[in-house]
């Protein structure tokens, strides 16, 4: 509470743990961060926080932080040098590489957890100063195939609705989300509604593991990794087959589609033919009675609202798997109504708001506007005061192309030379990650960072960063909700913000009349980068021009986009036409009248949505007689990403030290595998020394492994598998084959 913390003051920002995108005060004494309250007026999070929110800023003063800019010598080793020494280093070399290699010679590599500020100015960087489309982040690994669903679905990226309808839905369908251990605010709504009226309130949990979401299910549908297409398009057949469709939305707002051929409502219900109870069953071994009800629940006991995060994404069909969710939600016209929505949650703070909606992926340009069309790289080129045709048509490379092609300058079958990392650890978070180590220490790696981590050691400049209560900026969250924090204190020695790197790389390299600037001032030049990009965003359907600074230091909760002016409130419910669809205002449109529903998903078919007849396919890579068991990952309430940070705050170190193998009771037996005995796992990649945690909640043949842990033994993407989906380019990390073996006693 605010009274019994001794601060001199208290300063509105957000969490920087998780995409929910929590409301917080900052305590500040004497002139350090001392303590962190939730905001009890934040639309998210109405004052609570999870442990991470609480605890994860302690990090902040960990003896390990970064303090100086570092360069590797040519005895191997770090040493000090200054700023200047630093940033004209890289910005040398990287014009060296360019002259010599080309453009595309040097790469950028962000991350959701960079302020927005900081990834529109890379990324124009980039794009506008170098001509290079050479810019991704690690966004590709955790989000790229929500927004391969959403466009290809909807036309457009990110949820129609908000968090807001988690109060209003009946039926939950929770996928591919462990949301108590990852999102668990967002789980404290979902249970506070379920607890509000259990009998008619039903939750279906579609999840391989019983998890601890699993476990406030209704319905569980336990489908074997990676086979989860199968149910979506089972319980879709279900629905048809007893007429528990809506026939407006069905008539009016959905275009059936194979994605390249058009078809009308038969065909689709022809094709969805094949994917019987039964079959499923067979196919997936999810009880196909579950199916059957699960499909009953989400057509007749609506609102429905659909939550999923990685367990769809992450995955080598990761955007049918989104398509298919989709697909229910159109049928039965579960969306744009009041608690009733197909909702994407994001896993890092800021990869919508910072990477999706800022278009810092290779293929993008700000507003998620494809950068292979010529109108909108003309609308950019206009906002960015740069050259007619200065910006590249040609996608860049994707986050697994760029390290797989990274690598010597006398290597000439790797034609990136060069690469600026920033806020992020590919060393330990690419999947199969070992494969990528050499290329990264061939390169010439500059890394941007505010501890050391296994792609530090890696790199030859590592800069030392500015935390986000060092700094400032805006984080975008899940449900399109922009939030402003303000800087609290000063960085620790001569750490920088990110913004400021990016200023004085673009200096050092004749671009500084790209990049609004205004002396040293951080605040200043935040807010300068983020005028500059409400502008560019202007004309778009993605428009923030209407959430200003000025707005969002007044404002409790932020503001949701589109909000193209001033004066709008910000939008709850998107492809709502007509009256203004905020939730909860005197002229909401509760329940729009159909015909005010408005998607995006074809010009020549106005208003429509798809819905997609996807073919069944499964998980690249499933057991076998050498690799019997599914392998399958993810994270941890406690612990955040990698670990640098979290792992630094002695409660959550103790809390949870290290990583682990969970495993079935019959299957530990069978291998003679006691609780706590040490377990090597081996894939046909690599092999992890794990200690085993015996647990039912895993089923016979699934393995979990939280991703965490650094030490070399326990690093799980030593041993997943980095195939990637054909459309989105996301790595299929959920699910891999491996076999185990007992290694010894704990
Ligand atoms: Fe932070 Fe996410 Fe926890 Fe909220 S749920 S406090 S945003 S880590």
């Amino acid at each position: 509470s605010e009274d019994v913390v001794d601060v001199d003051k208290w300063i509105k920002g957000t969490c920087r743990f998780c995409g929910t995108g929590c409301g917080v005060y900052v305590g500040v004494k004497n002139g350090r961060v001392a303590a962190i309250r939730g905001n009890p007026q934040a639309a998210t999070n109405f004052g609570f926080l999870c442990v991470k929110g609480f605890k994860g800023y302690m990090s902040m003063y960990h003896p390990d932080r970064l303090k100086y800019p570092l360069v590797r010598g040519a005895d191997d080793k770090f040493k000090r040098v200054s700023w200047d020494e630093a940033l004209n280093l890289v910005a040398k070399k990287f014009m060296e590489l360019q002259q010599k290699h080309g453009k595309d010679a040097v790469a950028y590599y962000g991350s959701g957890q960079c302020m927005t500020e900081e990834s529109y100015t890379f990324n124009k960087l980039w794009k506008g100063g170098f001509g290079s489309n050479m810019v991704d982040g690690n966004p590709r690994l955790c989000m790229a195939s929500a927004v391969g669903g959403y466009v290809t679905t909807f036309g457009t990226d990110e949820p129609a609705g908000s968090y807001a309808d988690i109060e209003k839905a009946r039926t939950f369908f929770l996928v591919g989300s462990n949301l108590s251990e990852c999102h668990p605010i967002i789980f404290r709504r979902v249970t506070r509604q379920k607890l509000s009226n259990p009998d008619n309130i039903k939750v279906i949990v579609c999840e391989p593991r019983l998890t601890s979401t699993a476990r406030i299910a209704d319905i569980w549908l336990p489908a074997d990794p990676g086979t989860d297409l199968a149910v979506f398009h089972c319980m879709a057949r279900e629905i048809v087959k007893n007429n528990w469709v809506d026939k407006w939305y069905i008539e009016n707002l959905c275009r059936f589609t194979t994605g390249t051929q058009v078809v009308d409502f038969a065909a689709y219900t022809q094709f969805l033919e094949q994917f019987t109870p039964e079959a499923v069953e067979k196919l997936t071994r999810c009880p196909a009675a579950n199916i059957v009800e699960a499909a009953r629940l989400f057509a007749t006991q609506g609102p429905t609202m659909s939550l999923w995060t990685m367990g769809l994404n992450q995955r080598t069909r990761g955007v049918w798997a989104n398509n298919l969710v989709h697909n229910l939600h159109l049928i039965t016209g579960n969306i744009c109504k009041e608690g009733a929505d197909s909702f994407s949650l994001t896993g890092q703070p800021n990869a919508c708001g910072g990477v999706r909606e800022t278009g810092s992926l290779s293929h993008l340009l700000p507003g998620t506007r494809p950068v292979a069309n010529p109108a909108v790289r003309e609308q950019v080129e206009k906002a960015w005061k740069i050259p007619a045709g200065k910006i590249d048509p040609k996608p860049g490379f994707h986050t697994m192309e760029m390290f797989a092609k990274l690598g010597a300058e006398n290597d000439a079958s790797k034609p990136l030379k060069g690469m600026f990392i920033t806020t992020t650890n590919p060393a330990q978070s690419l999947p199969n990650c070992h494969k990528y180590h050499k290329g990264m220490k061939e390169s010439f790696l500059v890394v941007a960072d505010i501890f050391p981590t296994r792609t530090t050691q890696l790199a030859d400049v590592i800069l030392p960063a500015a935390f986000i209560y060092e700094k400032g900026g805006v984080y975008g969250c899940s449900e399109r909700r922009s939030q402003l924090t303000s800087k609290c204190t000063d960085p620790p020695g001569e750490a920088k913000p990110d913004l400021w790197i990016a200023a004085q790389l673009a200096k050092r390299m004749g671009l500084e009349k790209l990049i609004p600037w205004n002396g040293d001032d951080p605040a200043a030049n935040y807010k300068m980068a983020w005028d500059d990009y409400r502008e560019c965003v202007k004309m778009t359907e993605h428009s923030l021009y209407g959430i200003t600074y000025d707005r969002l230091l007044k404002m409790e909760e932020g503001l949701q986009w589109p909000c193209p002016d001033e004066k709008s409130p910000g939008t709850a419910r998107r492809y709502v036409r007509g009256k203004d669809p905020i939730m909860d205002m005197p002229e909401i449109v509760k329940v729009p009248p159909q015909a005010l529903i408005y998607f995006y998903a074809d010009q020549k078919h106005e208003g429509r949505a798809n819905v997609f007849l996807r073919p069944y396919k499964g998980p690249e890579e499933p057991p076998d007689k050498e690799y019997p068991f599914f392998l399958t990952t993810g994270r941890v309430i406690e612990q955040w990403h990698s670990g640098t940070m979290t792992m630094r705050v002695p409660e959550i170190a103790r809390s949870q030290p290290n990583a682990y193998v969970e495993i079935h009771p019959s299957d530990a037996k069978q291998y003679g595998i006691n609780n706590g005995d040490l377990v090597k796992m081996i894939s046909r990649r690599g092999f992890n020394i794990l200690p085993a945690r015996v647990v039912k909640s895993s089923l016979p043949g699934i393995l979990f492994v939280p991703w965490f842990d650094q030490d070399w033994d326990r690093m799980i993407n030593r041993v997943t598998i980095d195939a990637f989906d054909d459309g989105s380019k996301q790595p299929e990390f959920k699910i891999c084959a491996v076999r185990i073996e007992r290694f010894g006693d704990p």
